[in-house]
């Protein structure tokens, strides 16, 4: 049982020496907003002891080097847009808050990369390399208020996932300060390396628990040309989702194949506000493809046409583009509009799996009373399941909850499923892949966090115990 050592006033006024005093907090009212993500789930929330806001490498590196000293816990957070309680102080002590550390620091257009800290916002990268005329292909829907460190540390997916790949792909390299306080660079800007072990890829998406990302060398690509959306509607989801393997078979590469069923289409609805095409009986494919010029896109809406009309859709239309995106973007929000209290999973499945998991996911969650509404990053296998507590007794909440996902993941398991596709583990599904993943795997996860972290002060409590 590891145990941790209380902030003190002591170690407080160092905090103050290294960072300065205006970036220390320690006002209950200030420290508040650290105290959780974006679960809304009380039991999930855990005030630190201190929050600090350091403004460069260099700090960060000095404080990680005083929590080793002191035998403190240090929570790394970025915007805590965060669904897995990765951010939260589980064990209090200091939250360490990338937020102050907000610049881009050097965009090479002709060599296409950018050079951010870790604390800039995900839509100000996307913004900057537009303005260059080139395209930073990761598209959180959180991209608005997550920061770019952060979807380094979760390996955040989004939208154009199909196409482009997820955070990992579009990183060349990271600095780092390690959980002992070194200062290093990992991976390169490199097309390809074969030396040593990719110690890059090992911190992307280890949720805090390896490093503390300060800056990424990001990549970026040329701005497609033409972009255009279509909304092919199906009766029913196996045809949707079935139809996914069509049009990876047709040789037409989507940027993005999203889904919402029927539920989540009217839930979003009633949020927003506007009629949605197909409302009253359609599941959706939000399909965006992209080509050079007008005459392909022109080819590829033709081909899908015939595809849909092939495989039973009840239509291929072109949307009202803005409207379909805000209709898909606004589904966490719907959701927690339509009940506070829900949990959201991400489960990733291999594609052709996703109908048989769906309808299991739905039957077990009427079968303990809860609601359970659906949309998917079709395109990657990852269904992104809200479940609401709906008429379920908030005292038999919480049981009830994780009976249904013991035995959702006993099922998608099976299947060759896992826990989650982008929004990672953190503290909440903890449990879960302590459960669910093979043991040998887990060992070996353990076995890197001593060797990285011999005093298990950076983000304990996080994806798995160590004992
Ligand atoms: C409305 C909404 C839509 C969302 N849509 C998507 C989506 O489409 N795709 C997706 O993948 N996620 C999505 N998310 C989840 C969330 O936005 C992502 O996980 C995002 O990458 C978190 O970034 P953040 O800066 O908010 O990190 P935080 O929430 O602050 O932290 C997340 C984890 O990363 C660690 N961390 C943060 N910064 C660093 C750093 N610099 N160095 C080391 N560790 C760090 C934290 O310790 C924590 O474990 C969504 C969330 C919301 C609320």
């Amino acid at each position: 049982m590891i145990s941790y050592n209380p902030v003190t006033a002591e170690i407080i006024a160092e905090l103050k020496q290294i960072a300065g005093e205006k970036n220390v907090y320690t006002d209950l009212d200030k420290m508040h907003p650290y105290s959780h993500d974006e679960v809304t789930e009380p039991r999930y929330h855990h005030m630190p002891e201190v929050v600090v806001l350091p403004e460069d490498t260099a700090q960060v590196a000095a404080i990680v080097r005083l929590a080793n000293r002191e035998l403190i816990p240090v929570a790394p957070r970025g915007a805590g847009t965060g669904l897995a309680c990765g951010a939260v102080p589980t064990f209090g002590g200091i939250v360490l808050g990338l937020e102050k550390m907000n610049r881009i620091l050097e965009v090479d257009p002709l060599n296409m990369y950018m050079v951010a800290q870790a604390g800039v916002r995900t839509e100000d990268v996307q913004n900057t390399a537009l303005k260059h005329g080139l395209l930073y292909a990761g598209d959180p829907c959180s991209g608005d208020s997550c920061f770019i460190g952060g979807n380094a540390a979760t390996n955040a997916g989004g939208n154009r996932a199909v196409k482009y790949g997820t955070t990992r792909q579009q990183i060349y390299e990271i600095e780092v300060v390690t959980p002992t306080g070194n200062i290093t660079k990992l991976g390169g800007r490199l097309k390809k390396s074969s030396t040593g072990y990719c110690l890059d890829q090992l911190v992307i998406g280890s949720e805090g628990t390896l490093g503390i990302i300060t800056e990424l060398t990001i990549k970026l690509v040329p701005l497609p040309q033409h972009v255009m959306d279509l909304l092919a509607v199906f009766p029913d989801v196996d045809s949707a989702i079935n139809f996914v393997a069509v049009i990876t078979k047709s040789g037409i590469t989507p940027t993005c194949v999203e889904f919402m069923d029927n539920v989540a289409i009217r839930s979003v609805e009633q949020f927003i506000n506007e009629k949605l095409p197909y409302y009253e009986n359609g599941h959706y494919l939000i399909i965006q493809v992209e080509a050079d010029n007008a005459e392909k896109l022109d080819e590829y809406a033709a081909q899908l046409d015939e595809l849909c009309t092939e495989h039973g859709a009840l239509a291929l239309l072109i949307p009202n583009s803005a409207q379909i995106w805000k209709a898909r973007k606004s589904f966490a929000e719907a959701v927690r509009h339509e009940n506070l209290i829900h949990s959201n999973e991400d489960i990733v499945v291999p594609i052709d799996k996703m109908p048989e998991a769906m309808k299991y996911m739905e039957s077990v969650c009427e079968k303990y009373g809860a609601a359970a509404r659906i949309v998917s990053h079709a395109g990657d296998g990852n269904i992104h399941l809200s479940i609401l507590q709906g008429s379920i007794p908030a005292g038999e909440w919480a049981d009830r909850l994780n009976t249904i996902l013991r035995e959702v993941f006993g099922f998608v398991y099976p299947l060759g499923g896992k826990l989650s596709g982008e929004h990672g583990i953190g503290y909440k599904k903890k449990a879960l892949m302590q459960e669910f993943t093979n043991p040998v795997e887990l060992d070996l996860m353990r076995a890197v966090k001593r060797a990285w972290d011999p005093n298990h002060i950076l983000n304990p409590g996080k994806v798995f115990d160590l004992q």
